[in-house]
């Protein structure tokens, strides 16, 4: 079985992304969520191109990885410059990084409009700056940026590129679609025609953006032709349309193509892996994505879930258990007694046929209402557990009051006031927010965070409302999701009600409650996670 190194670049390229940020720390903590799955090189980013990559490579340097090797990123040396006289390229002689990955020009269009360097130099700056790095003791990744516009551009010149790079000893040369321009065809016929024009042992690599929507494709395919190093990032994060997507690439090579990547057990942490990330990065997961999406083998229709039962085979493309998803059967009108039956075995909740049978007409009955369990396990998990008794709340509430006041200037301030009971013991406590429901959130916290400690783990993620009969305008129905988090499992929950405040507030007392059910309350760390 042919083996693929796992380059990840989200920690470079992925950070690139709008809105991404991490502190040096957490980056540390993604590196080990990698080495945890078992890829083979990391991406960390320049040594030193600005405090906090500095600070980067010095945590990296202190940590020991099981698989992971670190790799620096920089260019090809100035033109004006020997390669040993380089400081960047010096720099990256002197990280602790046992790889470099440097980026060169390909394309002639570039060497002409934007770098303006004619093309004998830029092939001199190539093979000088890997055989400086090579000498220096680095294993090297020559990355050929804009690789497949300029193979189409000028075929000959673009291989003498990335043959300079292979002849000064670059152990891998990677060909970039920088602008995500390629299409799957496009790059599967540009790299036979690499693997046949290069001698036998230079390694190809593949690094694809997904601005045509086929990074993932095209990293397929170029591995398809030979390409034995794949490039991308987590959850394909990354400037404009995101890198290629390994969440995606690794299990498609592998369970469907038969590549090693990743040792098989470790491809079954991808999931958990793929949240976690998330949720340092304070997005939330995207449901439907593939293979790691909480939607990816979720089954509504009541045929398709009675064929699932039958064999999962009918409905599923890989078994959801091979990268660590499950099969999330959603409650709705269409489904029956089964998939109730089945959600509660998961939730650890015992339920005769019966009892089965009042949760659904008690699912549809709420469904009519305008709740809707599909986004709201959460809640769904609370409901079975109320409607079979025995279910205790975290407190008792006496009443809540929200005051929201617009003053002259524009200022506009909420207040909440909260009074609760728990285990006998009253507290009434206030709190301000920027809005009634982030003032009700403080002020219950507050009132029972000192009895349940968990409860200040877990964050809330996102809040959606939505008006359901919206003929009726502002008399309308109005149903509010919430997602919550302890920073691994995210779980929603829902409220309805024509007040949104009281619809919020449903479904915030419902996150919270969740929350603290057995099994979510003090969820195991992803492992190799280490806390900061
Ligand atoms: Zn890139």
């Amino acid at each position: 079985m042919s083996s693929v190194t796992v380059y990840d670049a989200t920690l470079r390229d992925g950070m690139q992304g709008e809105g991404m940020s991490l502190s040096p720390e957490e980056r540390v903590r993604v590196a080990h969520v990698l080495d945890g799955l078992g890829v083979h090189l990391v991406e960390a980013g320049f040594p030193d191109s600005n405090p906090n990559d500095a600070e980067v490579f010095a945590l990296l340097e202190r940590e020991t990885f099981a698989t992971a090797q670190i790799a620096a990123f920089g260019m090809t040396r100035r033109r004006d410059l020997r390669a040993d006289e380089d400081p960047a390229l010096r720099l990256l002689a002197g990280s602790f990084a046992p790889v470099c990955t440097i980026v060169g020009k390909t394309w002639t269009l570039h060497l002409e409009k934007v770098v303006r360097v004619d093309r004998e130099d830029n092939l001199r700056m190539i093979a000088d700056s890997v055989a400086f790095l090579v000498g220096e003791g680095k294993r090297v990744v020559y990355d050929a940026e804009h690789f497949f516009e300029g193979f189409r551009a000028d075929p000959a010149y673009a291989l003498t590129c990335v043959r300079a790079a292979a002849d000064a000893g670059a152990e891998n040369v990677t060909l970039c679609d920088t602008n995500g321009a390629s299409l799957p065809s496009q790059v599967a016929a540009a790299v036979r025609d690499v693997r046949s024009a290069l001698c036998p042992g230079v390694a190809i690599g593949i690094h694809c953006h997904d601005d045509a929507g086929v990074g993932v494709a095209n990293s397929i395919a170029a591995v398809e032709e030979g390409a034995v190093l794949v490039q991308g990032t987590l959850n394909g994060y990354g400037e404009r349309c995101g890198n290629a997507n390994l969440v995606s690439i690794v299990p498609n090579l592998q369970l469907k193509l038969g590549y090693d990547c990743l040792p098989a057990d470790r491809l079954a942490g991808l999931t958990e892996a793929a949240r976690y990330v998330d949720e340092l990065l304070n997005r939330a997961p995207d449901p439907d994505q593939p293979y790691v999406g909480k939607n990816a083998f979720a089954h509504k229709g009541g045929l398709h879930i009675a064929g699932v039962n039958a064999d999962p085979a009918t409905f599923e493309h890989i078994d959801p258990a091979a990268v660590g998803n499950s099969r999330e059967l959603l409650i709705s009108e269409l489904a029956g007694r089964g998939t109730v039956l089945a959600r509660a075995a998961d939730a650890g909740v015992e339920l005769d046929p019966d009892a089965a049978a009042e949760v659904v007409e008690r699912v549809k009955e709420l469904e009519h209402r305008g709740f809707q369990f599909e986004a709201a396990d959460g809640s769904f998990d609370l409901l079975l557990r109320r409607e079979t008794g025995g279910y205790e709340p975290l407190f008792r509430l006496e009443s809540w009051r929200v005051i929201a006041e617009k003053r002259e200037d524009g200022r506009v301030q909420t207040e909440a006031t909260i009074k609760i009971w728990i285990d006998g013991r009253r507290f009434v406590r206030t709190a301000e927010g920027n809005g009634p429901v982030h003032a009700l959130d403080r002020a219950l916290r507050d009132a029972i965070g000192e009895t349940y400690p968990h409860l200040r783990d877990i964050k809330l993620v996102n809040y959606k409302v939505r008006i359901l009969d919206e003929w009726k305008a502002t008399g309308a129905t109005t149903r509010v999701l919430l997602d919550a988090s302890d920073g691994t499992a995210t779980w929603g929950a829902i409220g309805v009600h024509e007040n949104v405040i009281e619809a919020s507030w449903d479904a915030l007392v419902d996150s919270l409650e969740a929350g603290m059910l057995p099994g979510r309350a003090g969820h195991a760390r992803i492992a190799g996670a280490r806390p900061a």
